[in-house]
């Protein structure tokens, strides 16, 4: 056992950042160990995204986010979450993956695994997981899904210059997507299982990709699925005839989402909703129904990420710190 800590948190994204500040200012010694590095999910975002939220709203640890726009670009909301861990000196680790947690409250000890491959192990009295929603994607499980055409992430429309893109999905990230490869002269199509875009797309898009869609300039498949990826096509089949049409194909972006990992939740007996997905938890303290295991951030959204993310997700650091410095209740018949 190399060293021990009353708080380890697995994630060093807003989230885990915001438990980290919040230990600190409670005086709860504390360290955060990421299998990347800081905000890697982030990090992994549209090159040139801006946030919904005002900077405002993803201010974490007390730390003011100026900027002189409403809302930030990813680049600046980078530099701000850097900017917290230094304010807070957070102790973070980065590169070193939780493998396993065994014990129990007062006695975890977390097994963590370094770029070397070494494994260490940490003891800790209380457990936070803020791993976000981030662990692997949505698959559409289909034929040729595995071929090197086909992302998962999209990033910036460049590598996508004078090529046949399908965007798979209709919400934020495959809308914004679509944009902004149409206006990079990429010639992009999307896809959709339903027969619109999401009621979620940031209301100051939607007349754009409104627009696109309805000139054609976007040609759009509603109420298809993508049934086969081939070397130079995209098979399509509509959902209630099953009515095939081949399209060529050079890429396809699959924005459908990604899914949060609850095996080491499970591992240590955290009951998982099997509807929602919702690690059994009071939101009150953000303790799971393990006593001394914590979650923090997107995973306590279950299947549905669009009901936590940073502007809500950033207030569970202060519930669990505050939970970790409650008065303990004497027992009984005790003075
Ligand atoms: C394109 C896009 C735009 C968005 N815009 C907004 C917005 O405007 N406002 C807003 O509030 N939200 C927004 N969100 C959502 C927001 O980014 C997420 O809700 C947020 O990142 C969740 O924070 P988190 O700390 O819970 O998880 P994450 O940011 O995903 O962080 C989890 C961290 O845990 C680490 N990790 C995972 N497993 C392990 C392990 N075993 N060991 C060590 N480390 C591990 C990961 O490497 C990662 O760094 C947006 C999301 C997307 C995709």
């Amino acid at each position: 056992m190399t060293e021990g800590h009353e708080l380890i948190v697995v994630g060093a994204g807003p989230c885990g950042i915001a438990v980290g500040a919040a230990a600190r200012k409670g005086g709860i010694s504390c360290v955060l160990f990421d299998k990347g590095c800081i905000t890697s999910s982030l990090v992994s975002y549209p090159y040139y995204m801006t946030f919904f939220s005002t900077a405002v709203m993803l201010e974490v640890g007390d730390v003011p986010f100026t900027i002189p726009d409403a809302k930030p670009t990813r680049r600046e909301t980078l530099a701000y979450y850097r900017r917290v861990v230094d304010h807070w000196g957070l102790d973070v680790r980065q590169y070193e993956e939780v493998v396993r947690i065994e014990g129990a409250e007062g006695a975890f000890t977390v097994v963590t695994r370094g770029r070397s491959g070494a494994e260490a192990k940490h003891a800790a009295a209380a457990v936070v997981m803020a791993t976000g929603g981030f662990h692997e994607p949505n698959w559409l499980g289909v034929p040729g899904e595995s071929l090197p055409k086909v992302r998962h992430y999209y990033h910036e429309p460049y590598p996508y210059f004078d090529q046949d893109v399908l965007v798979v999905g209709a919400g934020n990230s495959a809308v914004e997507a679509a944009l902004e490869m149409y206006r990079n002269g990429v010639r992009v199509s999307m896809v959709h299982f339903l027969d619109g875009i999401d009621a979620g797309v940031k209301p100051w898009v939607v007349p754009d990709i409104t627009n696109r869609l309805a000139k054609g300039e976007i040609p759009v498949y509603w109420r298809h699925r993508v049934a086969e990826v081939r070397p130079a096509s995209v098979v399509l089949r509509e959902e209630s005839h099953g009515t095939e049409t081949e399209i060529p194909n050079d890429f396809v972006v699959a924005m459908t989402g990604w899914r949060a990992d609850h095996a080491p939740l499970r591992a240590l007996g955290v009951e998982i909703d099997g509807a929602t997905g919702i690690p059994a938890h009071d939101p009150a303290t953000m303790e799971t129904n393990v006593p001394g295991l914590y979650i923090a951030g997107v995973i306590a959204a279950g299947h549905d990420a669009n009901k936590i993310f940073i502007e809500n997700g950033r207030e569970h650091g202060g519930l669990i710190a505050a939970h970790r410095l409650r008065p303990l209740s004497p027992a009984p018949g005790r003075v």
